[in-house]
C-alpha cells in the first residue's frame, strides 16, 4: 500500500526549504507505528511525502552467519533514485548493531531492533524515535551534502556524550530513551549550528519543532510522580484543599449568597 500526498517534480528534493523524505516500511514491522502521524507531523524542516511498503528482503548472507542486514542489502532492496531523501524502517538488527545506518547519498536505514523493546518499556512512542532520526537526517542534509555513508564518516557534529540531544551518538542503546522522551539541542550544538549558512529561521523552526517530540501527558505526570514522590503528596493534598475550600465558597455562594 503507499500513501502518496503529491507526486514530486523530478530533481526536485525540497518544498519550500524543506526537505522531502519517502518512508520504506522494510519487511515485516511487528509493532504498531502510527505513520499517519508521521506523515501529517508539521514542520518547516521536512516533509514526509510518501509511505511504502517492501516486503521481499533478499537472503542475509553475511560471513559470520549472524542474523544482521548488511548495508549492501538494504541498497539492493530499496529502489532509490535519489530525488528525495529515503528512510527505510526495519525490525532487524543492522551492521555494528546501530540503530541508524547511512547506506548510500540520501538513503538511510533505521532499525527498531532492541531499540523498539526499549522505547515500549519507558513508555515513549515509536513514533518519536522516528521522527527524531528524520530531523537528524535533515539537518545533516543541510550541513553536509555530500556526506558519506556511515562506514566511511561519521559526521563531526555527533557527539559521544549523551545529552538528550538530537545529535547525541547514544552508543549504548539505553540512551536513546533521553533524546525521544524529550528532545533538544545542546548548547554546543546549537551554537555549532549558529555558524552554518542554514536557511533563514532554520534553527529556530528546528527548536521549537522538537519540542513536540516528547512523553504523552499521562506518562510525564507519571514520571514526575516516581522522581518527586513529596512533591506529589504536597501539590496533591493543596489541590485538594483548594478544590474544597472552592466547593464550600461556590456553594455558600449559590444557596445563602456571600452578603448572609
Ligand atoms: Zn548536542
Amino acid at each position: 500500500m503507499q500513501l502518496k500526498r503529491k507526486r514530486l517534480r523530478k530533481n526536485n528534493s525540497m518544498v519550500k526549504g524543506r526537505e522531502i523524505f519517502d518512508i520504506v516500511k522494510l519487511g515485516q514491522l511487528k509493532r504498531e507505528i502510527n505513520f499517519k502521524n508521521i506523515l501529517q507531523w508539521n514542520s518547516k524542516i521536512f516533509k514526509v511525502n510518501s509511505i511504502r511498503e517492501i516486503y521481499n528482503i533478499p537472503n542475509f548472507q553475511n560471513p559470520i552467519g549472524w542474523q544482521y542486514l548488511q548495508d549492501d542489502i538494504v541498497r539492493t532492496a530499496i529502489k532509490h533514485n535519489g530525488d528525495t531523501i529515503t528512510v527505510a524502517i526495519t525490525e532487524y538488527e543492522l551492521e555494528d548493531n546501530f540503530y541508524m545506518r547511512r547506506v548510500a547519498k540520501r538513503l538511510t536505514v533505521i532499525s527498531l531492533y532492541e531499540i523498539g523493546d526499549i522505547l515500549q518499556n519507558y513508555n515513549i512512542p515509536i513514533e518519536n524515535f522516528i521522527i527524531k532520526n528524520i530531523y537528524e537526517m535533515a539537518v545533516l542534509t543541510h550541513l553536509y551534502p555530500n556526506l558519506p555513508n556511515t562506514r566511511d564518516e561519521i559526521p563531526n557534529i555527533i557527539h559521544d556524550e549523551t545529552r538528550g540531544c538530537l545529535f547525541d551518538m547514544n552508543g549504548k542503546k539505553i540512551d536513546i530513551i533521553h533524546s525521544t522522551g524529550k528532545l533538544i539541542i545542546c548548547p554546543q550544538c546549537a551554537a555549532l549550528l549558529q555558524q552554518k549558512d542554514l536557511p533563514q529561521n532554520f534553527v529556530y523552526n528546528l527548536t521549537s519543532e522538537i519540542k513536540k517530540i516528547r512523553k504523552q501527558l499521562f506518562y510525564r505526570i507519571s514520571d514526575f510522580i516516581k522522581k518527586h514522590p513529596l512533591w506529589s503528596i504536597v501539590i496533591g493534598i493543596t489541590t485538594q484543599l483548594l478544590i474544597g475550600t472552592i466547593a464550600g465558597l461556590l456553594a455558600n455562594y449559590f444557596f445563602y449568597g456571600f452578603d448572609k
